[in-house]
């Protein structure tokens, strides 16, 4: 039915669109490799699995974070987690944007969050990792925006990891791109954003989510739980007050208002990754230090560089098609 409305279209005037439209990396991924090739194959989910009749395509769209809050090498500064609230939105309004597009040219289409979970699977642990049904960075991937690094960020050419991501569904007629296959992302013997992560959550070509969940939603729903249980238990009325009216709560009360805090925060590993055309020109001279670095993350590097030379691979294998040939 709705292929009698629809207007001829191509991957071109798709992206042409998309940059028109705000956003400054732009690819398109097939939904069904998408599919056959999940991200979590162990759990496997995709772009099927938001909607089974408009995910043929998946536009991938990115838009570079600010390199001025780049530059503050604190990861909770607050203007930080604003000016890439301020990215995200920007993106979103992209993304819907193009969805009236697409869909007046006789496409439905549907807009994908970087932010979309699947609320299904709370177990009512608020610390629990919740996951996406389609993963942006292997959808970038796919999209042939970029490959993964060593704690699986999404590494493109122009921005290194410092791009939030968006995407739009659609079965829209035209062509895919395709797959780098080489990968970005230096290794080991790079390791800066193992270096650089105040969680110590970069593993080797892995990532401890819960760990890095902590710091990149720092006054999130776990700490908005954590706190209410701190009044509810606290003893006397004084003492609930003093909580209530404490720093935890004015926090909680802004990311709550902006989102900043809660949908953002930490970005260490990215700011510091030195792939990306905007590093050396932009980030070098206030980023090469990293402060955070300690001889005990020097050794753990040492010796993922052992392990690779005598053939371990570490989380690489599984992930391989994202990260790339070395
Ligand atoms: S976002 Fe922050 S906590 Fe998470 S891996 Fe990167 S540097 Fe570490
Ligand atoms: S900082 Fe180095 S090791 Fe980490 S993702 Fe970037 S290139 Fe890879």
């Amino acid at each position: 039915m709705v292929g009698m409305f629809t207007a001829p279209i191509t991957a071109e005037a798709v992206k042409e669109k998309a940059r028109a439209l705000g956003a400054d990396l732009v690819g398109i991924a097939d939904g069904a490799t998408l599919d056959a090739h999940p991200w979590d194959p162990a759990d496997p989910r995709g772009p099927k699995d938001i909607t089974e009749v408009d995910s043929g395509r998946v536009i991938v769209m990115s838009k570079r974070l600010s390199a001025g809050v780049s530059r503050i090498v604190s990861w909770s500064d607050r203007h930080k987690y604003y000016n890439d609230e301020l990215t995200l939105t920007l993106l979103e309004e992209t993304s819907l944007e193009l969805v009236y597009w697409l869909e007046d040219q006789g496409y439905p289409a549907i807009a994908v969050p970087p932010t979309h979970v699947d609320p299904w699977r709370y177990q009512g642990d608020p610390r629990q990792h919740m996951t996406p049904l389609l993963s942006l960075p292997h959808a970038a991937v796919e999209a042939g925006l970029g490959t993964l690094g060593l704690n699986l960020q999404l590494i493109t050419p122009e921005y290194g990891p410092r791009v939030m991501l968006a995407a739009v569904l659609a079965s829209i007629p035209v062509e895919c791109d395709r797959r780098m296959e080489q990968a970005l992302c230096r290794g080991p013997k790079c390791g800066r954003c193992l270096k650089a992560c105040p969680a110590d959550a970069v593993r080797h070509w892995e990532r401890d989510w819960p760990a890095c969940d902590e710091y990149r939603s720092p006054h999130g729903f776990a700490k908005l739980t954590d706190h209410v249980e701190r009044i509810i238990a606290a003893e006397g009325a004084e003492q609930k007050k003093t909580l209530i009216r404490s720093e935890a709560s004015f926090y909680l009360w802004q990311s709550i208002l902006r989102g900043a805090g809660a949908i953002t925060g930490c970005r260490r590993c990215a700011d510091v990754c030195p792939v990306g055309a905007d590093y050396e020109a932009m980030l070098a001279d206030a980023l090469d230090a990293i402060p955070e670095d300690t001889p005990a993350k020097a050794e753990r590097l040492s010796g993922m560089v052992a392990r690779e030379a005598g053939g371990e691979t570490g989380g690489r294998t599984a992930q391989e098609r994202w990260i790339g040939k070395r």
